[in-house]
């Protein structure tokens, strides 16, 4: 059995006639991409691969922090009090995620790029110990977001010295989207798009079926799958599971509590998000993970996010619903 959620529609999708499926795939970001979508049968899908590819590229040479010729690398590298002239895929993503920061009392936090760094996590090397504790305060001060300054219209950014800028938190959901954008204006109409498990849909198929996709749980977790009708809306989860590493043989995990500059420890094992936009949904799934369930519903609730995390206790899982995702569920 499934539990099944299916988001409310202002207008019933029409399914694609006369075309046929096609699959593109490829590796991005340190992870993989993939596509499905429905076109039109004489369609020139090497066009649209290359389409991709250079969305795609153009994510990576804004925002990656593995890249040293980035925009964001070369930032983070600026002295301090210079001022960068930032690009409009890097606007809208750090906007975003100030946005998410401000909302959830900055349990997201991107400039923790330092903080990153230092637990191991970043391009930088991997750590094999805990770090010193006057190590991990000078890395926190540096991520206090309050210090950048940005002029969102004029896309200029001031670095106000040692501030290291992190988009992994949200960076994936927005290539998501890019590569959305970009199957809708070639006039693709139902379509998947996922990347590194985050994952946007649009449209039915042809035989009148939405893409379904299931909500990612935590390895063991053996709570009934619950499967979502993909239409214009998009999945992003965050995990304890996902990505972690041994400091000191304990086993830490990537995602850092802004609070106290350290490798997160709490109950949640994972958070999944639905929102229209996979940008958004990316960074308020990091966020909840750190907030927890609790106060993360509290949040939720209040602005309508559908949201579920799934924590780990005594007696094994347990799942929290926030409202907006109660009532998708027809609960
Ligand atoms: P995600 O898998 O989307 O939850 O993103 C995790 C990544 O975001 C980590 O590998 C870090 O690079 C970055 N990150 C870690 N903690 C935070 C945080 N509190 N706020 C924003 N980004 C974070
Ligand atoms: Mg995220």
């Amino acid at each position: 059995m499934n539990r099944v959620l299916v988001p409310e529609l202002a207008a019933a999708p029409r399914p694609p006639r006369g075309t046929t499926p096609f699959v593109l795939s490829g590796e991005s970001m340190g992870t993989t991409w993939n596509v499905q979508a429905f076109a039109p049968s004489a369609y020139s899908i090497d066009a649209l691969l290359r389409a991709i590819e250079w969305a795609l590229a153009s994510v990576v040479s804004e925002m990656s922090t593995w890249e040293a010729g980035s925009d964001i690398s070369r930032f983070n590298a600026l002295e301090p009090g210079a001022w960068a002239t930032i690009p409009g895929g890097f606007r809208t993503v750090l906007a975003c995620a100030l946005e998410v920061a401000d909302r959830t009392d900055g349990a997201f936090n991107p400039c923790i790029g330092a903080l990153v760094d230092l637990w191991g996590f970043g391009a930088r090397a991997p750590a094999h110990e805990i770090p010193p504790n006057d190590h991990i305060e000078a890395a926190l001060r540096a991520a206090d977001r309050s210090a950048l300054a940005f002029g969102a219209e004029r896309g200029r950014l001031r670095q106000p010295g040692g501030l290291r800028l992190d988009f992994s938190g949200i960076a994936k959901g927005f290539a998501v989207d890019e590569v959305a954008r970009v199957l809708t204006r070639v006039g693709l109409n139902s379509y998947l798009v996922e990347i590194g498990g985050e994952v946007r849909g649009a449209g039915i198929k042809p035989d009148g079926l939405p893409w379904w996709v299931e909500i990612e749980r935590p390895p063991g977790c053996p709570s009934m799958p619950i499967i979502v009708a993909l239409h214009g809306i998009s999945i992003a989860t965050s995990g304890d599971y996902r990505r972690n590493a041994i400091l000191d043989g304990k086993r830490i995990a990537h995602t850092i509590d802004p609070r106290t500059g350290r490798p997160l420890e709490n109950d949640v094992a994972s958070v999944t998000v639905l929102h229209p936009s996979c940008m958004h949904a990316d960074a308020l799934a990091t966020a909840f993970l750190v907030t927890g369930a609790a106060i993360g519903k509290a949040f939720a609730d209040a602005e309508g996010v559908a949201a579920i995390w799934i924590t780990r206790t005594p007696e094994g899982f347990s799942e929290t619903h926030s409202a907006a995702f109660t009532r998708m569920l027809g609960e």
